[in-house]
């Protein structure tokens, strides 16, 4: 009998905190054009965990920016926001597995006690509060104080042993090769905090899951940030897609284009006459 194989499934994630840029414009184009490549479909979801930041007026020049692009979706368009008792759950997992723990570090003694830096430049949490015993632990939590819940990753790590997972690329059609992943350099992560069931690494590996993503395309600031979400799949039993990163968008400073750098719009573009296929020569796709 033959087997069915599902269809490719890809996704293009922007956060709407401000207007899409050539960056993102050569994401979205990027993973349309690997969906097809692929014979599969590209999905659109909006990751607006951040409600003081994201604004429904950038959702909707989202949508209307990837339309003029030339591009489509299936509807319904999954929301983050939307999923807060979901992300939950998948933290409450973590949590019934001992991976969970309240750290009540303020910023000053995170940098204090640092004990380096992660892929991105920030301190490397020094894993203070793992440790702290449960009465005091009980005690901080009902008195009421800040908290924020990190994952307790060299200790996930001592039950996993080796961590790997899939990687194409440069073409999203090549062969798949076995990565080690290495959460431990980003050390023991915010997952949760106080009024916040969620961050950007639980969101994102459970809604890939439940989309069934089956390949992710991202840019190449998101390769490291890749190993914690392999990691969290292993622990929450859910599937790991394949990985593609593509190449960033550079300005003339060879800066990555940034919203918090003002970066240029596709919204002031379109306002100076630029055509989708401008865009399209721009990013060279
Ligand atoms: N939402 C993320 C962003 O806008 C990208 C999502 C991902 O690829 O994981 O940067």
């Amino acid at each position: 009998m033959s087997q069915k194989l599902a269809k490719p499934v890809l996704r293009f994630a922007p956060s709407p905190n401000g207007r899409l840029h050539l960056g993102h414009a050569y994401s979205a184009l990027y993973t349309w054009n690997a969906a097809s490549l692929l014979g599969g479909t590209a999905l659109l979801r909006i990751e607006d965990i951040d409600a003081e930041r994201s604004k429904p007026e950038f959702v909707a020049a989202i949508f209307d920016d990837l339309h003029w692009l030339g591009l489509d979706w299936p509807e319904p368009v999954m929301a983050q926001s939307e999923r807060m008792d979901i992300y939950a759950d998948a933290g409450n997992q973590l949590r019934d597995q001992g991976l969970l723990y309240p750290c009540f570090c303020s910023r000053a003694d995170l940098a204090a006690h640092a004990i380096g830096l992660d892929p991105e430049g920030a301190p490397l949490y020094a894993g203070t509060c793992r440790h702290m015993d449960r009465g005091e632990q009980i005690e901080r939590l009902e008195r009421g104080d800040a908290v924020q819940f990190r994952i307790d990753v060299s200790g996930a790590m001592a039950r996993i042993g080796m961590l790997t997972f899939s990687v194409v690329g440069p073409s999203i059609s090549d062969r798949p090769q076995i990565r080690h992943a290495r959460p431990e350099r980003w050390g023991d992560v915010v997952l949760q905090r106080k009024g916040m069931p969620t961050s950007y690494h639980l969101s994102v590996v459970v809604d890939d899951a439940a989309q069934g993503v089956s390949h992710v395309t991202r840019g190449r600031d998101m390769e490291a940030g890749t190993d914690m979400h392999v990691l969290l799949q292993m622990l929450l039993g859910l599937p790991s897609p394949i990985y593609n990163f593509h190449k960033l968008i550079l300005d003339d400073n060879g800066k990555k284009l940034a919203k918090s750098r003002h970066s240029e719009s596709l919204g002031d573009l379109r306002a100076k006459g630029w055509t989708p296929e401008d865009v399209r020569r721009a990013v060279g796709l």
